[in-house]
Parts: structure tokens; sequence; C-alpha cells
């Protein structure tokens, strides 16, 4: 059956169209193929993850480009696959194990793992068949997931080839650490956040003698941990006190006074308590001065054994208090004030970081940021828009080495054993066995996992085969373009780029864009306490995928962010919905050719002014939509394919070629206007596709069409489009047009019911115009609902009438006989009265220097704008009521 639904219900046919592209295979690269690849690795959502307007905005712009691509012939590889997210997992079958009254600790590691394991196989990926309802054209054959073995061995291989280049080692170092999720945790997963906090001042006695040195902290439990104060060496105040040594109260220790050049003296007394082990200033210090480094917490962050008996066990928070309390009973407290201050907090949990003392493995990141700097720098990688090329460089210039290891159960075992007899620890591809070092025979696994990141870095080519050659890697890498939100630029982007070269010795990607924040309708950020968070499922069972997909690309600016509004996205729907008419009513006057092989256009010589304009302007759409896409200007596109085919196609070509198919019209007139309306339908679904693939796909099935899907069917080209424009044709058709929209505002102003006719003079400005006028006359009569026009150089024989000036022509609408000429009259001047007593009353607050000094801006602005508008609405109601009056 040739025809379309009534109405346009999308869920009626989306998923029936994706399961037809599944079966041809169309979204399968082919290395064999010989045609330019193009090439795009997904951002690997979490495994974990629900798609999120992030991930819709995201993955269209991907799916537009492969689409566009495919289309053009190229060998597209969209390679997709999800991440395992090490914490984010973990913590969420640790939920599950906690709702069936079990722990991971009480499982152990192994059975945990295996729990994960199953719990993936089982709920995990669920965000792989949302992307699917969003149409996205992934190479499904090569999904991947970042634990599966053969990333790993990539992982592994990667890990012990930078150990053997001496980019990752093993060190004593302050992380920050959160207690809650027991793990390390990086710089960029630590959220600085305001706390209320308390400024507390100590007094530390003396060794010998009175008196003592007063030091200021905001985490008094610390001091336990305390070996030694320091104060600058340039510090009037304290210079005396330098070498001497005073006693640490509570924990009865002598510490010494030092000076170190990095204390600052503006803070609290300017002398300042040093905890090497639970402040990375404190332990830099430490390094510099040689002094004792001693911890105080354990990994839950509780007081461990090396604190007094009366602390141990005590939690962080509970320890401060008791300390503040026996500070204050034996007389050291000086004094307690109020200190907002930011603290780091852990961004999965919220808990409170703490800066730990560990061993920790590192990868040394100065030569593979050097590198990638470098890389950027000299163009190879290119950055939309262009300024996030300053935050790339602004942060890797103070970028530190990276912490790796993460203390978690599921992740990337680090691949180095340790060995309890001689100490040895040995990174190696497989398990040593014996030792190395000293042949024991036994060697321990080194108990930590990677930090999810590290297999995400090597994602562009782990996941084409590396660290083997295959087929896929060799064609497929470098990738073209990656599209990313910033919010990964520096863990993932820059990663990518550094490891990319390391291993590879080529960039992995070419093309950066950097999408926008999908906000809400005004402007702010979508967050669950917020609750304005929107679920683009939702948005696609209530829109359809095309609405949602049209709305996110003509949203898509480069450089801002997205409003979401449900105004925006009924408006794209109604565009949807406008298409699908202006598409029924193509195929119910397409005739007998609609199956079958598309009727020729007609020779040139036989097209109308209309066909010519509508085929030029549909060349030029071809330029314009091709280079937007070249340029990433996705709102460009989708503006162009709107504006095309709203309010070209629908609003003027279709209106232009219903005279040709009504009944008793000519055939070959007929037959004409049908085969330009099927070519440009057509053509246009084609430009349109890589958008809305569900809907072009849905209607061009019905049209003569080659091939068994639009999606492999010929993007337009961009090529000969320029010759093949008829300026002449669209000169001729904008003044043709703008007569017609002059004429309906004057049936508007002196209120003539619009579907009834009308007579109309017209007077051309030149031959030109007469010319156009006297061989369009009977278009110009259909589109204006004239019962008559009238071509003369004498438009005083219009007599009372209408009056308005087009381009190229004079207008007089004759108005006796169409409406009581006098009661209209009257009406005018009843209009013009009443607006310009409006207009006395905003003209009057412009003239009000106070509200001028006084208002807003925005709210002058406002006024001022309606100001105008009533000016020219007035202007025009004068220049009627003029012609009313003969005048
Ligand atoms: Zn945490
Ligand atoms: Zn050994």
């Amino acid at each position: 059956m040739n025809d379309l639904d009534k109405v346009y219900d999308p869920r009626r046919f989306e998923r029936t169209w994706y399961a037809h592209w599944l079966r041809l295979g169309l979204f399968t690269a082919d290395p064999a193929s010989g045609r330019p690849p193009y090439v795009m690795v997904i951002p690997p959502p979490n495994v974990t993850g629900r798609l999120h307007m992030g991930h819709a905005l995201n993955n269209t712009l991907q799916d537009i480009l492969a689409r566009w691509r495919r289309m053009h012939g190229d060998d597209v590889l969209w390679l997709p696959g999800t991440d395992h997210a090490g914490i984010a997992t973990q913590m969420v079958v640790d939920r599950v194990l906690q709702q069936e009254g079990t722990s991971r600790e009480a499982l152990g590691r192994e059975a945990f793992v295996a729990r994960v394991w199953r719990w993936k196989e089982e709920y995990g990926g669920a965000i792989i068949e949302q992307l699917k309802a969003l149409g996205c054209s992934c190479d499904w054959t090569r999904e991947r997931f970042t634990l599966e073995p053969a990333l790993s061995e990539a992982v592994r291989e990667a890990f012990v080839r930078l150990h053997e280049q001496g980019l990752i080692y093993r060190g004593e170092y302050i992380v920050n650490w959160c207690p809650r999720c027991r793990t390390a945790i990086s710089d960029l997963e630590v959220l600085s956040q305001p706390v209320a906090g308390k400024l507390y001042t100590f007094l530390y006695p003396f060794e010998e003698g009175q008196g003592g040195i007063e030091v200021a902290t905001t985490r008094p439990e610390t001091m336990l941990g305390d070996t030694a104060v320091a104060v600058h060496p340039e510090d009037e105040r304290y210079r005396e006190m330098v070498g001497l040594r005073v006693k640490l109260p509570l924990a009865d220790r002598l510490i010494p006074i030092v000076a170190d050049p990095f204390v600052d003296r503006t803070f609290g007394t300017g002398a300042v308590k040093v905890t090497p082990a639970h402040d990375p200033n404190d332990f830099a210090l430490a390094e510099r001065q040689g002094l004792p480094i001693l911890r105080v917490m354990d990994e839950q962050a509780r007081m461990n054994d090396a604190v007094p008996s009366a602390y141990r066990g005590l939690d962080r928070f509970e320890a401060r208090r008791r300390v503040v309390e026996d500070l204050q009973a034996g007389g050291f407290l000086r004094e307690v004030k109020d200190h907002p201050h930011n603290v780091g907090h852990c961004q999965r949990c919220g808990t409170i970081a703490e800066p730990f003392l560990s061993k920790q493995w590192f990868v040394r990141i100065g030569p593979l940021a050097e590198a990638a700097t470098r890389a950027v720098a000299d163009g190879q990688v290119r950055f939309t828009p262009a300024h996030w090329v300053n935050s790339y460089n602004e942060w890797m210039g103070r970028i530190h080495d990276w912490c790796i290891s993460r203390q978690l159960w599921w992740g990337h075992p680090i691949p180095a054993w340790h060995c309890a007899a001689c100490g040895l620890v040995t990174v190696a591809r497989q398990d040593p066995g014996t030792c190395p070092g000293c042949r024991a025979a036994r060697t321990v696994a080194d108990p930590d996992v990677l930090d999810t990141w590290f297999s995400s870095a090597l994602w562009p080519f782990s996941t084409l085969g590396w660290p083997s050659v295959t087929p896929d890697l060799a064609r497929y890498y470098p990738t073209t373009t990656l599209v990313t939100g910033f919010d990964i630029l520096f863990f993932w982007v820059a990663r990518m780029i550094m490891m990319g070269l390391r291993f590879m010795n080529e960039v992995p990607f070419h093309r950066v864009y950097i999408t926008g924040l999908v906000r809400d309708a005004e402007g702010q950020k979508m967050s669950k306490t917020k609750g304005n968070v929107v679920d683009p499922l939702e948005l696609v069972e209530r829109y359809g995928a095309d609405a949602l997909r049209f709305t996110l690309a003509a949203m898509a600016t480069p450089g801002s962010d997205l409003p979401l509004s449900e105004e925006r996205m009924a408006g794209y729907r109604a565009f949807a919905n406008k298409l699908w008419n202006a598409a029924r009513f193509v195929l119910l006057n397409a005739g007998p050719n609609a199956t079958g092989t598309a009727p020729p256009l007609p020779p040139a010589a036989l097209r109308t002014l209309p066909d010519r304009w509508i085929l030029s302007r549909l060349a030029g759409l071809r330029v314009e939509v091709d280079r937007a896409l070249g340029e990433f200007r996705f709102d460009e596109m989708a503006n162009a394919l709107y504006r095309f085919l709203w309010h070209e196609y629908c609003d003027w070509y279709i209106e232009a070629a219903k005279p040709s198919l009504a009944p008793g019209a000519p055939e070959e007139d007929a037959a004409r206007a049908r085969a330009v309306l099927l070519h440009v339908l057509e053509e246009v679904l084609r430009l349109l596709h890589p958008v809305m693939p569900f809907l072009t796909e849905e209607i061009w099935q019905r049209l003569p069409h080659h091939g068994e899907t639009i999606a492999a069917a010929p993007y337009p080209s961009p090529d000969g489009a320029e010759a093949a424009r008829d300026p002449d044709a669209e000169r001729r058709m904008d003044m043709l047009m703008e007569i017609v929209g002059r004429v309906r505002n004057l049936r508007a102003e002196v209120n003539v019911d619009p579907g009834r006719k009308v007579p109309l003079l017209v007077r051309p400005h030149d031959e030109e115009g007469r010319r156009l006028l006297t061989t369009q006359a009977a278009l110009l009569t259909s589109l204006a609902r004239l019962e008559s026009l009238r071509v003369t150089d004498d438009l005083a024989a219009a007599g009372t009438a209408a009056r308005a000036v087009a381009a190229g022509a004079d207008l007089a609408l004759p108005l006796t006989g169409i409406l009581d000429v006098d009661a209209e009259r009257r009406r005018l001047e009843r209009e013009i009265e009443r607006l310009t007593k409006e207009r006395v009353g905003h003209a009057s607050k412009l003239e009000n220097a106070d509200f001028l000094a006084r208002a807003k801006p925005e709210v002058v602005e406002k006024v001022r704008g309606i100001d105008r508008e009533i000016g020219e609405r007035l202007d025009r109601l004068a220049a009627t009521l003029r012609s009313l009056r003969g005048a």
C-alpha cells in the first residue's frame, strides 16, 4: 500500500526500520571495501548507565555524521561499547548485596567479581538498547567492553611497556582518599565544596621554660600525627624559636620547630603544625626537612594504633571533637572561630576526601603530556570550538603524575607481583611464578586495580585489536572525529592523545567536537536535586526519536549550551508532521508513477517559474547542508532544512503546483508538477535523513526510489550544485512572493476574509516587472486569491482602494463592492486613535529620565520594542486610511 497513515505516529514505524537496517548489515564497516574510511569511537557510556540528555545529544550528533558520510559512500565505522566503570559498578553491586543482607567482604574477592560479571550480563548495557531507540547507526558487530579479555590484554601490554620505559613507578604518596569507597581517587574525582568549618588555635608549650608557640588548624584531630611546627625563615616573630622543641599535647611527644620558606606567614598565627601523613603540603615539607612521617588514621579514616589509646578506633570527626575537648581541658585551646572554607569531597559518594599516605602506582606524565601538547599545537588534533585548546594547554601545563591504582575489586588487575621473601615487585605480562630476584616459590599478585580511565585512554586502538596488528587497526586508526562533552576533556580526551602517541605514534583522532550542555528551559543545569532532569526516552516516547534528534541538532550551536524547552520540541514535532502531510499530499497526487521509477524531470524549457525556483533552491540547499556538516554546524544544517521544507516547499511550491493538479487541469501540467514534487521531496528526504532517519525512511519507501533503504542511498552532492542554480528564477520568484505577501497584508488590514477573492491592480516599476506580471499572471492570481489581475500604468482607476508598494510594483486593491468603505474608514480611525493613546503611555516612559535610569536595560529595551511595533502598525494603518480616502 502506497499511502501513509493519516496521522504521523512515529511509534508505529521507528523500531521496524531500525530492525530493517540491522538486517541489511548497513552499519557494519568493511575494511576490504576500498572506500575511504570515516571512523569514530563512541565515548563508552558506563555499563551501569541509563541514557541521559548528554548521551542523547552526543550520540545524535555522531549519528548525523555517520549517516551523512555513509550516504556519501565512505566506509563508516562508528565503534560502540561500554566502560566497566570500576567504582560506579562496584557501588551498584555493593548496594544489591546490602539489600540481600550480605556484603562484598563476606563474599570474598573472587565471588564478588563473579557476582559483578553476572550483574553485568543481566542488567548492564541497558544503555545500548536505548541508543538503538535513538536510531544510532553503530557497528554493533564490533561492540566492545573495556573489561573483556582482548581489551584486558591491551591494558596489560600498555602497563608493562610504560613500566619498561620508566613511565610507571610505585611510590609513597599523599593521595586523595575516600574513606567510604575505601580507595584512592584522582584529583579529577574530587569536588571542592564549601563547608562551615572552624579555625582552632592551640598552644604547643616549649620543651623547657615558660610559654610556647601557637598554631592554627581546621583539622585538630590530625595534631596527633604532628611531627614538627614550621615557621617562615624570615618571620621575625619566630626567628629565635627555630631549633627549639615543643611538647605535643595529648600525645606527649617532643617535636621540633623548623623554618621552611613555603610556610604562609599570613595564615593563622604564621606558625603551622606539620602532619606529613595527612596533608600533601606537609608531606612535601617533611621530605624537604627530613621529618618523620606518622600515619594516625586507617583506611576508613578511624584513628589507628599510633595515637594514644583514648582515641584509637574513633572516627575522624568524633576524634576531632574529643581532641578539642581534651585540649581545652588541658588549657591548650586558645581560640575557636568560624572559618568557612572549601574541602574536597568524593565525586562518587560525597564523603569528605582524606589526604592519605599510601603506596600507589603512578604514570610519570611529563613526557606523555609534552608530546600531547605538541600534537595539538601542531594542529594534528583540532578542537571545535577552538577555544578549548586554551583549557587543554592550561591543564597540560600544571598536570602532575597520574595515580592509576585503585583499591577496588572490579577492574583491571595491576600486572605486578610482590615477593614476600625479598620484597621485589615484578611487573610482567604473566604471573612470574617464582620470584626473579630470590627464586622464592611464591609471589603475591598486587591487590589493586587500575583507574577506569587507564583502559579508556587506550580505547581508540585497543578496540581495533591492539597490540595485535589487525586489519581493523591498520585501516581504522587514527580515527577521524571524536564527539564528546567538555567534562571529560582531561579525564579522557587528553589521555587518549597521550596514549595514542605513545603506542601508535599517531594521534587517535584529528577532529574533536566538544558539545555544549543540555540545560532545562530556564537555562539551569539539570540535576536530580532540582528535579528538572528530562529523560530522553520519555521524549522519544512522546515526540518520536526524529523530533528529539532534530531539536538537539537545531540547538547544537558550537560553544553554546542547549536550553531544552517543550515548546521547541513540540515545534519540531510539528515540523515532522508538516513533512508527513506534505508527503501525503504528494503521494495522493502522484498518480500512476508513485511506484516504480521516478518520472523524469521536465526539460528545462517546459519548467514553470516555480519549478525553476524550487530546483534552484534545492541546489542551494545541497551546498548549504554539506558545508554546515563539514564545519560541525548541525544547527545551520537543521535550520536550512527546516526553512526549505516548510517555507519554500510546503508554503510556496506545493501551493503553486496545486492548480496544475486540480481536476480538469491539462494532463501534461499535472505530469510536470508531479515529477518536480516527487523529485524535490525524494532529494530533500535524503538530505534530511541523517537528522530524521526514521521519518525519512518511512516516506522514502513509498516514493519511487532505488535500493532497499534511504540510509544507503547517495547523499545529494554539492558538486555541480552551484551550476544548477538559477538566480534569475530566484529573483523573479522573490518578487512574486513579495507581491503576494503584500496583498495578504492588505487584506488583513482592511479585514477582508482570507478566503474571499479580490481584484488587484498592479503598476510595474519597469519593463522587467511588467514582463513578470504578465507572464505569471495566472500564478499570482492563484497564490494571492485574486478575482482578477490588471497590469496597468494608471492605478487611479482603482478608485477607493487599499494600496501598497512591493519590490518592482505598486499595488491597489479596489474596495468598492468588497466592503463598506465608510464603515471600514471609521474602524481604522478608531483603531488609530486607540493605538495612539496606547503609544503615548510607552512614549512618556521613554521620555522619563527617572524610568530610564532605574529600569533594567532589558525592561527599557522591551518598552522600546513595543513602541517601535506600535509605530510601524500606525504607519501602515495611516497608509491604508489614506488610500481609503482616495488620497
Ligand atoms: Zn566515596
Ligand atoms: Zn624474592
